[in-house]
C-alpha cells in the first residue's frame, strides 16, 4: 500500500441547516488520529460530511495534504468515509462490495483482485466472499465496510460512530485493526465516537463539540483525565464514562 501524507485543515468553515450556524477551525496534522465526541446534535456528523464534501460550506476554506478541495465533488476528495450502518449494497456480495471501493463497475484487474483477497483476510471474513449482507452480522458488514476502507487506500479515513452497533470486544478489534493500519500507511483518522475510551487506543488528540464548534481539543489522555476541561467532564458525567 502507498505511504500516505496529508493533513486535514478547516479555515473558518461556516455551515447551517438554516438554524443556529456551526463554525469550524480545525488542523490535525499527517497521519494523525482525531477523536470526536460531544452531545448528539453537536455537528459531529456535519463536520465528517463537510470533510468529505457531502455538505457545501457556506463560506471557508477545507484543505487536505496542500490541496483546497473546498470546491471539489466528493468523489474527488482523498477521503473515505465509513458510516454506522448501511455502507453496503443489499445485492452484492462481500467480495463485490468491497471491489466498489477499487471500481466503481466492478472491472477489477489481478492487482485488484489480490488487494480484495488481502483486505477480506485482514478483516477475517475469508470463507465469506460470496454472501449478501443480510447473511452476515452487523460487526461483520462493518468489517466488510473497512474492507472497502482498506481497498481504497485514500490518505484520510473518516469514521462516522463506524463501530458504535458492535460489542465491546469487535469493538476493540476493528480500533487495532485501524491503528495498524495507519502505523502502515500513515492515514490521517477523524473518528466520532460514543465511547470516548475508544480514543486512548490511539496516540490522538481529543476534539470535543458542543453547539457546533469545537469548544477544546488536546491530547486525549490529558483531556479524559481529572485535569481536562470541565466542560468534557460534565459531558463524561452525562454519558456515564468515567474519567481516566
Ligand atoms: P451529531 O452527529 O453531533 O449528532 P449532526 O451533525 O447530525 O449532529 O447534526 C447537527 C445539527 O444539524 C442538529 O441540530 C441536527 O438536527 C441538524 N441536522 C442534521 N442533518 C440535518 C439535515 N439534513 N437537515 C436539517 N438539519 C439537520
Ligand atoms: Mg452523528
Amino acid at each position: 500500500m502507498k505511504r500516505h501524507n496529508a493533513a486535514i485543515e478547516l479555515d473558518t468553515v461556516r455551515f447551517s441547516f438554516g438554524q443556529a450556524e456551526m463554525l469550524f477551525n480545525l488542523q490535525l496534522g499527517a497521519g494523525e488520529t482525531g477523536v470526536i465526541v460531544g452531545p448528539s446534535g453537536s455537528g459531529k456528523s456535519t463536520l465528517l460530511n463537510l470533510i468529505a464534501g457531502f455538505e457545501t460550506p457556506q463560506s471557508g476554506r477545507i484543505r487536505i495534504g496542500n490541496a483546497d478541495i473546498s470546491n471539489e465533488p466528493p468523489a474527488n476528495r482523498p477521503v473515505t468515509m465509513v458510516f454506522q450502518e448501511n455502507n453496503l449494497f443489499a445485492h452484492l456480495d462481500v467480495r463485490s462490495n468491497i471491489g466498489l471501493g477499487r471500481s466503481p463497475s466492478l472491472k477489477l484487474s489481478n492487482t485488484d483482485q489480490a488487494a480484495i483477497q488481502t483486505a477480506i483476510d485482514r478483516v477475517e471474513l475469508t470463507g465469506k466472499e460470496h454472501r449478501k449482507p443480510a447473511e452476515l452480522s452487523g460487526g461483520e458488514r462493518q468489517r466488510v465496510a473497512i474492507a472497502r476502507a482498506l481497498v481504497r487506500d485514500k490518505p484520510v479515513l473518516l469514521l462516522d460512530e463506524a463501530f458504535a452497533s458492535l460489542g465491546p470486544a469487535l469493538r476493540q478489534q476493528m480500533l487495532d485493526l485501524i491503528r495498524d493500519l495507519q502505523r502502515e500507511t500513515g492515514i490521517t483518522i477523524l473518528m466520532v465516537t460514543h465511547t470516548p475510551e475508544d480514543a486512548l487506543r490511539f496516540n490522538s488528540t481529543l476534539l470535543f463539540l458542543a453547539n457546533g464548534e469545537i469548544k477544546a481539543q488536546g491530547d486525549a489522555a490529558m483531556m479524559l483525565s481529572s485535569s481536562g476541561p470541565q466542560a468534557i467532564r460534565d459531558y463524561m458525567g452525562t454519558t456515564g464514562h468515567k474519567l481516566l
